[in-house]
């Protein structure tokens, strides 16, 4: 492990076994938590969240990079979703082959027919990136995705900088201990959260509900300011956690709950056009000459901030371009990676696979339904990767990092944009695909190096 862990500690199994018990200890102690598969919906029952024992290194200079550019994300997230323009023709292709993206296409229409009701926009988001490996050895950070809707682990990746400084700490590596990163996103989202309920007029306390698409259905209802009342009470935000996987709507009445909310004057995190700009073919768009020109026409260097962190991104609509795409894919198909508009980790395609795909659609219009992205080859680094009934064994690890964003407009006042925090996950390098929740990868911290 580079610069990280030394052999000594790695494979003194003794050790390791030692440092996973108390991991796991202090895990529970930091609150770093999660419900147990067997029962989701239940309090009754709870484990440690999964996690590396140890932290894994990261460049500084590309950490701080990350961070950087976040704001950059913000604005430009932003923009998308005020340009109607450019999320129609962007998403035309996509949208004529695939239902669940037409459907989320549809509401934004609607919306945008009968007039926003409300000029206050909540945004969070998290832009993932991969430190892809230069022949010269240093490593350079590639945009993976950006989630505008529901970007998860702010709360939990807030606690685990304490475990691995404990973790640190009791294998008697107190300089490393010492470099573990604060880390508070779910401070930056509250406050986000707050701004926005702020400006929308409310003076009490904060009182926050969990209510699914059905109890909005069954209870929601707009006046006649489309002010939303669920349960008879008026909503100042909304903040979608669930509503980015087809899976999620198990009937036609929770499309209804969606819209209604997305009609309302309530503030939405995110709101429809903020959740189309987080597309993975809209991202692919970007990528193309001259369009990250056209959202920042005065500001060379946030273009060129931005676009230095995106990989090679390739159109499959039909004509000669898409048709180029196919080819390179078919030829290579290890070199890239081949993206449906999915959410959620495990619904991307690889190697042999990607060949099976687009030769079965090499020139018809379902090819359009994905992206072709380069494929991002960070350095392996070893740890252990600790998860409820996991056997403890060392493994080559890949890590993805993200940076959370937060931004608040009024009109055209942009009230706050920042970047909150970062998140690390590490997965073990036998897995191309799938994030936490997916149950592949687990949550780290840097240790910048
Ligand atoms: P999702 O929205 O499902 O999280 P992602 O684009 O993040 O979709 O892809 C899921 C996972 O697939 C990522 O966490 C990463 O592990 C892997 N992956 C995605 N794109 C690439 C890429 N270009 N190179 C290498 N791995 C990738
Ligand atoms: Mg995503
Ligand atoms: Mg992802």
């Amino acid at each position: 492990m580079a610069q990280g862990i030394q052999e000594d500690v790695m494979l003194n199994t003794a050790l390791i076994k030692e440092l996973a018990d108390v991991a796991k200890d202090e895990a529970l102690l930091q609150g770093v938590l999660m419900r147990i598969k067997e029962t989701p919906n239940s309090s009754e029952l709870a484990t440690y969240a999964p996690f590396t024992l140890f932290p894994t290194p990261v460049p500084k200079a590309v950490f701080l990079q990350a961070l950087a550019v976040q704001t950059h994300y913000n604005t430009l997230v932003d923009k998308i979703s005020q340009d109607p323009d450019f999320l129609q023709e962007s998403l035309a292709s996509t949208v004529a082959v695939d239902d669940f993206t037409a459907r989320l296409f549809r509401i934004h229409q609607q919306i945008l027919k009968e007039g926003r009701s409300q000029t206050i926009v909540l945004g969070i988001n998290r832009s993932d990136y991969m430190l892809d490996q230069r022949e010269d050895g240093s490593s350079s950070l590639k945009q993976i995705e950006i989630n505008t809707f529901a970007a998860s682990f702010g709360g939990l990746s807030s606690h685990t900088p304490d475990v691995h400084r404990h973790i640190l700490k009791i294998a008697g590596r107190l300089e490393e201990s010492q470099r573990i990163l604060d880390n508070n996103p779910a401070a930056g989202l509250a406050r986000a959260v707050a701004k926005a309920w702020e400006l929308y007029g409310s003076e009490k306390n904060i009182p926050t509900k969990r209510k699914r698409f059905d109890d909005v259905f069954k209870t929601g209802s707009l006046d006649h300011d489309k002010r939303l009342f669920v349960e008879g009470e008026e909503v100042a935000v909304v903040y979608f956690r669930n509503g980015y996987m087809p899976q999620n709507y198990t009937s036609e009445q929770d499309w209804d709950a969606r819209l209604l909310m997305e009609r309302s004057r309530a503030v939405k995190c995110p709101d429809i056009s903020t959740h189309l700009a987080g597309t993975k073919k809209v991202q692919q768009v970007l990528a193309r000459p001259g369009v990250l020109e056209k959202f920042f026409p005065d500001q060379p260097q946030v273009v060129e901030q931005i676009r230095a962190t995106f990989a090679g991104l390739y159109t499959l609509d039909l004509g000669p371009e898409g048709d180029k795409t196919v080819a390179l894919a078919l030829a290579a198909p290890d070199r890239f990676v081949l993206k449906p508009q999915r959410e959620g980790g495990g619904n991307n395609i690889y190697g042999s696979e990607i060949c099976r795909v687009l030769e079965g659609a090499k020139t018809s219009t379902e090819r359009t339904a994905y992206i072709l992205m380069d494929k991002i080859n960070p350095t392996a680094s070893q740890n252990y990767l600790l998860r409820r009934d996991a056997p403890l064994i060392i493994s080559n690890c890949l890590s993805e990092l993200g940076a959370f964003g937060v931004y608040v407009r009024q009109g055209t006042d942009m009230v706050m944009n920042e970047c909150v925090g970062h998140l690390l996950r590490t997965k073990s390098s036998e897995y191309s695909d799938g994030g936490v929740a997916a149950g592949v990868a687990v949550l780290d911290n840097p240790l910048l190096v």
